[in-house]
């Protein structure tokens, strides 16, 4: 886990490190995200202050942001907390997808092309699916 200072508060933010965290299925640790912005500059910004910009933000918006105390916990807009369970969704409806497509496979004696077509079949249910879930919980 490492942090990096947020362009706009000045904050502390957690990034996830890498692929490793990719796989799991924890819930993402990540706070915050770099975001190119209409002017070229390029920001890393906490969710709040992502939250906080306006449509076509430029560096001067980036700079108008008000500091936020260091040990503030930073909070998470519902758009990301919605973007982690879709990832979730998918990594969840692959791995099934898969399991299944193997098992298949395997009766069937063309393991490979089962095991991608399962996985392949699972992503797109899972996304349904999520969708379907969005659709109802909001
Ligand atoms: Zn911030």
């Amino acid at each position: 886990m490492t942090t990096t200072p947020c362009d706009g508060c000045g904050r502390p933010v957690s990034v996830a490190g890498g692929i490793a965290n990719l796989w799991s299925f924890e819930k993402s640790t990540t706070e915050g995200l770099s975001l190119e912005l209409v002017d070229g500059t390029d920001h890393f910004l906490c969710f709040e202050c992502v939250d906080d910009l306006p449509n076509e933000a430029t560096e001067a918006d980036v700079d108008a942001l008000p500091d936020r105390p260091p040990d503030e916990p930073i909070g998470r807009p519902e758009w990301a907390e919605g973007s982690d369970d879709g990832m979730e969704w998918a990594f969840a409806g692959t791995g099934l997808g898969a399991a299944a497509g193997a098992g298949i496979g395997l009766a069937t004696g063309s393991l490979e092309y089962w095991f991608v077509t399962g996985a392949a079949g699972g992503l797109l249910l899972a996304l349904l699916a999520e969708r379907l879930s969005g659709d109802t919980g909001s």
